[in-house]
């Protein structure tokens, strides 16, 4: 099971030709500087941007998926560095066209578009960009800004050294004698196996303690994060962090607040979780690092072949059109399944208008590969849809809309094996799955968005920012939420600087959080036959880009400025845990 990457390109000289004909387009596309004025000028800028960008898709998709197969083949890494050289190149010099555009003035520009059925795809893309113009400021304004634009990476580079490249990973001696070396990423497996509450202690504190030791520096880093973003907000105008970081998407400040409201009131089933998982456990005490231990013994394989006849049987009997995309989506020469030395790791769908969507898995016979599967066939037919419904301008959409084609693929999976689940084991690590899932999805990833949000308002009220008051943040959350006093486990309130993205993309985890509650409500209203549930779920699916994803969920009928859509995945977790009460004590 293999990708066939023949549709992109049969060999490669034929590669290096069209990247020489991609380098021809960059002074012709340049050269249309200060003529978009002139109508006809205007309409074969667009033309010929869209024949670069398909040129482009082309150059891309093959060399970086010719790359992820092996990342330690030389030869295409440089194809890939080729490609995105003569793209920057590109950037640099249309450069002027987007501030060309806005001087046109919208009248101008909505009368140009309206005049060619070719130019028609462009109107929401730039009306959104006149949209966004409220928040540019004058040229000369602009320009002391962009000098500052240098600095704007520089908390993620600080952030890289400290909690990697400068970090040491710590050896441990178990209780057995043997010498490990722990790190963030193998800590959780090495947790998930021991049988020791003494290993499972020392191994969480071994990959903790960097961010212990280094508290005030990751500190320090965080407040630049936070300053940076509150400079960025003030001078553009915004009234908030968060306003400027929802902006971008159009998505309403109540979505946000919706979202972290009804997970902070809704949190008795977690205690609960949890005390099952301390009770069968047999642990006198529960820590956070727990959590990686499984309940169920079950050790099932799964091969490739199984689990995509396990998908699309949950899937039968569904949408007859949708059920035709999920096969598309798994086709052969689309999926490269096994691991593979030298192949990039996880799991992706990657898709580039005019081709057919390619899924990376590293398929390892767990449940949770199953669920992968699924995940990124979701992936895989969103984008054929798309694709095949919108003109490539609008044919791309955001991450907030990806991660519902992709979950609801899940929820539907999940309910059809817990039908049809036989063994006890079996059934409890499916319920764990699935409980672990909202909790990772839902719960925790709305955890990090209520800090993020907390430790914003802080900086807007001109509070200090340091360890203490970052940690204070996370005790309080993780009380609340999980009843566990985290100042018992040496280093853990200091999780505000385990996490990577809070460092990297301020206000991104919560789209985790919104996706999965839409793609839950959507499921419940197909399940529950709510009239025309599968054709408005299809026209998310079919309108790529086309809209603001708010008004694309709303649509398919998940309401996400209604506390009700959030509501669903409550209902959704209360339901399992309490299945799981009842395996467990049967
Ligand atoms: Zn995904």
């Amino acid at each position: 099971m293999k990708w066939n990457l023949n549709e992109y390109y049969k060999n490669e000289k034929d590669w290096h030709g069209d990247l020489e004909l991609l380098k021809l387009n960059v002074p012709k596309l340049a050269a249309f500087q200060g003529k978009l004025s002139n109508y006809n000028d205007f309409l074969a800028y667009f033309k010929l941007d869209e024949d670069t960008s398909k040129l482009f898709y082309r150059l891309y998709g093959y060399a970086h998926l010719a790359s992820d197969l092996n990342l330690k083949d030389v030869e295409k890494a440089s194809m890939n560095q080729q490609v995105m050289i003569v793209v920057s190149d590109l950037n640099q010099k249309t450069a002027w066209a987007n501030p060309e555009i806005l001087a046109l003035g919208e009248e101008k520009v909505m009368d140009f578009l309206n005049k060619d059925p070719l130019l028609s795809p462009y109107i929401f893309p730039l009306k959104n960009l006149f949209r966004q113009q409220k928040h540019v400021l004058s040229e000369d304004q602009e320009k002391i800004l962009a000098n500052f634009s240098t600095t704007s990476g520089i908390p993620t580079n600080l952030y890289q050294s400290v909690s990697i490249v400068d970090a040491k990973n710590v050896d441990i001696t178990l209780e057995d004698g043997k010498v490990i070396t722990v790190t963030p990423s193998n800590y959780r497996s090495l947790i998930a196996e021991s049988k020791s509450e003494v290993d499972r202690k020392n191994i969480f504190e071994a990959v903790f303690k960097r961010y212990q030791d280094n508290k005030t520096t990751f500190a320090n880093i965080y407040n630049l994060v936070l300053q940076q973003k509150a400079a960025f907000y003030k001078s553009r105008n915004y009234n908030s962090a968060l306003e400027s970081a929802l902006f971008g998407n159009n998505i309403p400040e109540s979505v946000f607040h919706n979202l972290k409201d009804v997970a902070y009131e809704n949190t008795a089933s977690i205690k609960k979780y949890i005390n099952l998982r301390k009770k069968y456990l047999g642990l006198k005490e529960y820590h956070t690092y727990d959590r990686f231990v499984p309940l169920s013994k079950d050790n099932t394989k799964y091969e490739y072949d199984t689990a995509r006849t396990l998908f699309f049987d949950a899937i039968k009997g569904m949408d007859k059109e949708f059920v035709t995309m999920q096969h598309e989506a798994l086709k052969d020469g689309y999926v490269d399944v096994d691991p593979q030395d030298g192949k990039r790791t996880g799991g992706y769908s990657m898709t580039l208008y005019g081709f057919h969507p390619y899924i990376l898995l590293n398929h390892d016979k767990t449940l949770d590969s199953v669920f992968t599967l699924a995940h990124e066939a979701g992936h895989s037919a969103h984008s054929l849809f798309s694709n095949s419904t919108q003109p490539m301008p609008i044919s791309r959409y955001t991450i907030f809309v990806a991660e519902i084609a992709s979950t609801f693929n899940e929820h539907v999976l999940l309910d059809h094996l817990l039908k049809s689940v036989t063994s006890k084991d079996q059934k409890i690590q499916l319920l764990e799955t699935a409980i672990d899932g909202i909790m990772g999805t839902f719960f925790r990833q709305t955890l990090f968005a209520t800090y993020e949000f907390q430790a914003s308002e802080l900086v807007r009220n001109g509070a200090p920012i340091n360890a203490d008051v970052l940690s204070k943040i996370m005790i309080d959350l993780y009380k609340h939420y999980y009843d566990l006093d985290i100042t018992k486990e040496n280093g853990k309130q200091y999780v505000w600087a385990y996490i990577p993205h809070l460092f990297h993309t301020p206000f991104y985890v919560y789209q985790y959080a919104t996706s999965y509650s839409a793609s839950l409500k959507i499921y419940e209203n197909v399940k529950s036959g709510a009239k025309d549930a599968f054709i408005n779920y299809k026209s998310l699916l079919k309108s790529g880009g086309s809209d603001f994803p708010v008004n694309q969920a709303k649509k398919a009928g998940a309401d996400l400025t209604n506390k009700e859509t959030f509501m669903a995945v409550i209902n959704r977790f209360n339901y399992l845990v309490n299945e799981l009460e009842k395996t467990l004590t049967e």
